[in-house]
């Protein structure tokens, strides 16, 4: 990559920045962590690794990174093209191959959609793997808008409240997961990457389609994006803003032993008296 033009060292700035400041607000990396980034060969993971690998230089702290990529042996996958990438970085890396392909293609029926059974069989993986080299953090690449989507996806097909969180902790305990790239939105990342001119791997050399019900998802909010810029950012806000009283679940707030305060003074009464 050559001199980059004002608009785009913003463009880098401001990834870099909305990285450090999702880091901080969450805690996300800490002295003497380990933190085993996750590469697909998308646009995320190696703008996530770009980013994470800057932050490590100016960070006030000392932390170190180990990239790591699954082989899944989907047909064609180009094996050489990461460690070739990762070999001209200097970073240290891990290849991990796994034939998750064969077994999602025996278990999941011809033409229904694949890609829930491989994440999860992918993020199994990595989480043991994490654990066998010592990581104490596993950083995934989602960012502002996967994070949007999933909500409505929870919402509209699980009538659940629920997104993807910047800081998690494992089930069992033995990985926290984090999304620096948390408050970055897709467009920068994209237009970061066509940029960098990172080498993508596409993700459907599987055959399979994206789910459908997130592109679904995906065009309503760029829909509603274009009609109302900002409105993406502020549902996203909104999750950071939430108020248990204010919604209906019963276990977050108890609504049950609400009553009158006997003490309270009659606020209204007394605008009006004033
Ligand atoms: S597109 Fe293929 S490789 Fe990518 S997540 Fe879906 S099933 Fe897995």
């Amino acid at each position: 990559m050559g001199t980059l033009s004002v608009s785009q060292l913003k463009l880098q700035k401001r990834l870099r920045r909305l990285t450090g400041e999702a880091v901080a607000d969450f805690n996300m990396i800490e002295d003497g962590d380990k933190v085993m980034v996750c590469l697909s060969g998308g646009k995320d993971s190696y703008t996530l690794l770009d980013v994470l690998l800057h932050l490590q230089k100016v960070a006030p702290i000392q932390f170190s990174i180990v990239a790591v990529n699954m082989d899944q042996k989907q047909p064609g996958f180009p094996e050489e093209v990461l460690p070739a990438y990762l070999k001209s970085l200097g970073v240290e890396y891990h290849i991990v191959e796994k034939d998750t392909y064969s077994v999602v293609k025996e278990l999941v029926p011809e033409g229904k959609t694949t890609c829930s059974l491989c994440s999860r069989l992918r993020r199994g993986t990595l989480y043991t793997f994490a654990d066998e080299i010592g990581a104490t953090k596993m950083a995934l690449g989602h960012h502002r808008d996967d994070i949007v989507e999933t909500f409505f996806l929870n919402m509209f097909f699980n009538g659940t409240l629920k997104a993807m969180p910047p800081k998690l902790r494992s089930d069992d305990g033995r990985n926290v997961v984090i999304r620096p790239l948390a408050y970055c939105n897709e467009k920068d990342i994209q237009a970061y990457s066509d940029l960098q001119q990172f080498p993508i791997i596409p993700c459907n050399l599987c055959g399979s389609q994206e789910n459908l019900q997130r592109q679904v998802v995906k065009d309503m909010l760029q829909e509603w994006e274009r009609k109302n810029p900002g409105r993406t950012e502020s549902i996203f806000r909104s999750l950071q803003h939430v108020n248990p009283s204010q919604l209906a679940d019963r276990n977050l707030f108890d609504f049950a032993s609400l009553k009158i305060d006997e003490t309270a003074t009659p606020r209204f009464v007394n605008l009006l008296n004033l």
